[in-house]
Order: structure tokens, then sequence, then C-alpha cells
């Protein structure tokens, strides 16, 4: 990281107490909270806030301290004090500060939950609440010992400040510099019990990157840290000239002065819009600030863009994205392709009517040559080859049932637009759906999704979500258009056929996004961790990982490939 004036990069002269607190907890986690700007909630974070609504009010006020030698005084209080020490390099907001008899002053400190069992202060509230006084101090008052309520367990646990706890915090802080001014953040703790209760482990992903570190033995850690599926989920609307509004903590769509649906903001991830479907400033400006993307699509359902608050601030790893060498751009896409050949030859194998051992085989080498491959030319080519034979045997797969399976399907068709046929009507529609989860997933990691590692780029296409959406093409929508044509959810009958192309009607559309839904929340083994998933988080985790290694934290990118 380079600095400026001495500090490291765009950092502040002092950090706040709280985030000493937090690297006291885990240096990881205050390099990702302060200096990566990265941050989640959950519930012991809401529940702090909770705790705090009483003291985070600012009222009263203390004297100064040539002030403050009167008994009068005593007692005297005052909530939410700020204070900043140049010297410490600490800043400090103090939720109570209390004069005391003897003209001194006690800084409080309000924590939601209870001290350790022999009733003392955790080490990072010890810290926070001694920095806490030290910069009252330097600020000129006398401060000899700095007090926490514990609100769970109803406690006030007293902090003696001596030399050596003084000396202790004091060395804290100088290790925090020298943490905050590296461009990497130190790696993960190793089997903590902090990690199930730290707010950024969908963020930090512990015991994923340590696994793959080879600090322990991958697929031998079973403990899920982060929930299988995100409680939100998107929200389409396909009504034409309907409007979304947001009122009382709900989006509503209406047409005319019809009620079309509602639901609750917190549980919407996104929006989805296709065609002429307008949206409030008012509901364009909330979501934007809740950073819920909002995604257009043409009304025959091509991805047409996105729009999601401000920018990523995770501008280390845009950096590491931008700045990538062509080895690593080529290391991460051959295991990508590696991985979508694997994946498609799974489906084949899994579901094929017809026996197709020798196609299977040659994917499998197909699969195992692109892992090697030397160049992107020859990648191409190599993924070329095995799409030609999956494609070509793709309607072994589809029932005889369907009327669908007996129209024609053009296995040259799927860069067509518009579509020529049915199934590859469905194939595009669904590609769209899987390409806008993969960008607004690499967008809210920090990535930029138009620079990709295989995709060139090109104006106006998310390069490295079509990149990362390879390897969950089989998994996911080549799946969901098997399943719609083959349990009979989408006919013929769901498809307009004009002028050489093929398009989806409204019926239809809504048919394939519901089956789209189910595969996303689908659960399944993770094949590196062994813990149960659902797809939606399965990207989530994939884009974590390739995060982690262009940022030098894992040494090879590995790609989601079932068995
Ligand atoms: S999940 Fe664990 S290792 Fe990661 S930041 Fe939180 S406490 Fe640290």
């Amino acid at each position: 990281m380079t600095t400026v004036g001495g500090l490291p990069n765009g950092l502040p002269e002092t950090v706040p107490a709280r985030m000493v607190n937090e690297f006291v907890y885990c240096p990881r986690l205050f390099h990702l909270e302060w200096v990566q700007s990265r941050f989640a909630s959950n519930d012991d974070v809401e529940q702090g806030l909770y705790v705090h609504r009483v003291v985070d009010q600012p009222g009263g006020t203390i004297p100064d301290p040539d002030d403050i030698h009167s008994e009068a005084l005593a007692g005297r209080t005052s909530r939410s004090v700020w204070a900043t020490s140049v010297q410490l390099r600490v800043s400090a907001k103090i939720d109570l500060v209390e004069v005391s008899k003897d003209g001194s002053v006690v800084p409080v400190d309000y924590k939601k939950g209870t001290p350790d069992r022999e009733g003392r202060p955790w080490p990072s509230d010890e810290v926070q609440s001694v920095l806490q006084a030290l910069v009252l101090r330097d600020a000129g008052y006398s401060v000899s010992t700095a007090e926490i309520w514990y609100a769970e367990s109803r406690q006030r646990v007293v902090i003696p400040i001596d030399d050596g706890l003084e000396a202790r915090v004091r060395q804290t802080v100088k290790d925090l510099w020298s943490v905050a001014a590296s461009d990497a953040a130190p790696p993960p703790l190793v089997g903590s019990p902090k990690c199930p209760r730290c707010s950024l482990v969908g963020i930090c992903l512990p015991d994923e990157i340590n696994a793959l570190r080879h600090r322990q033995d991958v697929g031998s850690r079973r403990r899920r840290l982060v929930p299988s599926d995100p409680d939100s989920r998107p929200f389409y609307i396909q009504e034409q000239g309907s409007v979304v509004s947001v009122r009382g903590g709900r989006l509503e769509v209406f047409k005319d002065k019809d009620k079309l649906d509602s639901r609750r903001l917190i549980d919407v991830a996104q929006v989805c819009l296709q065609g002429n479907v307008n949206v409030t400033p008012q509901a364009m400006r909330e979501l934007l600030s809740r950073e819920v993307p909002v995604c257009w699509f043409s009304y025959g359902g091509w991805f047409s863009g996105m729009a999601q608050g401000l920018p990523g601030k995770n501008i280390d790893l845009r950096r590491a994205q931008f700045t990538a060498s062509p080895e690593t751009a080529l290391l991460i896409a051959r295991r990508m392709i590696e991985g979508k050949i694997r994946n498609s030859r799974t489906l084949l194998r899994r579901n094929s009517r017809e026996d197709l051992a020798s196609e299977v085989e040659s994917m499998g080498r197909l699969a195992a040559q692109a892992a090697q491959a030397e160049g992107n030319p020859t990648l191409l080519g190599l993924e070329g080859v095995a799409a030609r034979i999956y494609f070509a045997h793709f309607s072994h797969m589809l029932t005889l049932d369907s009327d669908i399976s007996h129209r024609q399907f053009d296995s040259n068709g799927r860069s067509r637009r518009p579509p020529p046929d049915p199934v590859n009507a469905l194939l595009s529609f669904v590609y769209a759906l899987l390409v806008k989860d993969v960008t607004t997933t690499l967008t809210a990691v920090g990535f930029d999704p138009y620079l990709g590692v295989f995709h060139r780029p090109r104006f106006g296409r998310p390069a490295l979500a079509l990149d990362l959406a390879e390897e969950f093409r089989a998994l996911i929508a080549e799946s969901v258009v098997l399943q719609v044509i083959n349990n009979g959810e989408v006919t013929s009958r769901d498809f307009l056929s004009r002028a050489g192309g093929c398009q989806l009607e409204k019926g239809g559309r809504r048919s394939v996004i519901h089956a789209y839904e189910r595969r996303m929340n689908h659960e399944i083994k993770h094949p590196l961790f062994g813990y149960r998933v659902n797809y939606r988080r399965a990207i989530d985790v994939q884009a974590r990982l390739l995060a982690a290694h262009l940022l030098g934290e894992i040494d090879e990118y590995t790609p989601f490939v079932t068995r």
C-alpha cells in the first residue's frame, strides 16, 4: 500500500477505538472493516445497535478539565462524547462520561452481552475502554479507571488502569497501524469459535480459505458458517406498463389504479424489470440506498443493464482484477472452462436417453486438455469442440412426450438473436437470468463485471460474469430448460414464432422464472467443503474464492464441479 505523509494510503490519521476492539477480536476483521470498508450486519450487530440507542443521543456536558475540581460537579454526566488523541492516533465515541467526587472522570462503555465467566471484561472490550480513558487523559482529564456496562447481565465492570495495562494497549495500537499499512488482510483465524458470531463471516469465508490454503484438509471441514440460503429473493415484474413504487417499507406494483403485487423491502434481493416497467424516483432512491440492484431486461428477456448504488468500496480487489497478468487470467480461465465441460458432461451422462459413452469420454478428455491449455485460442477451440458434442446431443435429454422435443433444435443457433426455435429461446432466456445473477453477485463482492479472464471485453458485455457463469450453465440454466420441457411446464403454445425468430410468451416466461428460482434455491452438497448450500449461495462462494485468489490469499481458483 502506498503511503501519503506516512499514513497508509487513504486512511484517516486516527483510528476509532471501536476498530481497535475489532482488531483485538480478529486482525482480519479489522482489515476487512476499516481498511477495506467492507460491512455486513448480523443479529449481534443489530442487538448492539439496539442497546446503544439510549446513549447514542448526545446529552449533558462535562466541565473543562481546569474547572472540574469542585465536589458540586460530582455525578455530572455527558452522553455520546467524541474525543480524539493525535498522539495516540485514536478517536473515541464514549457512551457516557461521569465526573467523580475526586475530580477525575470515568468513561463508561455500553455493551450488549455479558462479561466472561470470571466477571472480567473481554480483552477486546477492555482495550476499547482503556483507549477511551487514555484519549480523555490526553484531553487533560484525570482518569484512573474505565467501566463497561454489560446490558444482558446488567453488570458494571470496573477496569483499573495501571502502567502495564496502558503499555499493552499502546502496543496494540502500534500493531494495528502496521496491519493497516498492508495491502493484504491477515489470514483468517483457524477453527475459531469467534467466526460463527462474526458479521463478516460470509465475506471472509474463514474455513473455506483455510482449507484451500492447505492449512486444513479440504473436505474434512463440515462447519457451515454462512446460511445455506440468503434470506432475500429477486422480485420479478413483467406486467407491461406497470409502475413500481415504495410505501411504508414495501415495494408495490401498480397498473392503472390496481395493486398487482407487493413485497417487504427487506425481502427483496434485486428487482428485475422485464420490458416496459417503470420505477418511481422514490423507489429507485430507496433501492439504491439499500444496495438492492435494479436489473432491466428486454421484453424478450435480454439482460440489458443494471443500476446499483455507489460502486463497491473494495478498491484493492478491483486493482488486483485490473492488474492481473495474462498468465493469471489464463490459469483462472482454464479452470472455469474445465469446470464448464465437466458439468456439461455430467448432465449429459446422467440424463441422456441414448448411450453416449464415447461422447462422454471425449468430453472428459477435452476437460483435461482445457485445464492445461497453453493459451486462450487453444482454450476457445477446446471449449467449442466440447460445446458442439454436448449440444449435438442435447435433445437426447428431452422427453419424447413434449411437443417441443419434436420441433427442430438448431444446435448452432444459440448465439443467434432472435433465437430460431423454442429450445434456443429457452436457453437464451435462462442464460440471461443466470448472467444477471452472476453480475449482481460479482458487483456485490467488489469486482468490475466488465473485465473478464476468458471473454474479451466488449461494450456493454459483462465479461467476468460470462466467465463465472460458464461453470454454472449446465448445473443451473440447462437443467432448468430440461426441467420445464420434460415436466411439461412449458409447451410449444408458450412460444411465438415470427420472421425466423422464436420468443417466449408471458405465461411461458413466468413458468421459466419459477423453475429458475426453484433451481437457484435447490440445495446441494458443496463439492469442496461438504456442507449444504443452494446454488445462489454457491455462486456467491465462487465469486469470493475468485477474489481471494486474485488478492493472493489462495494459490489457485477451483471451479464448482459436481460429481
Ligand atoms: S470470520 Fe473469523 S477469521 Fe474471518 S474476520 Fe470474522 S473472526 Fe476473523
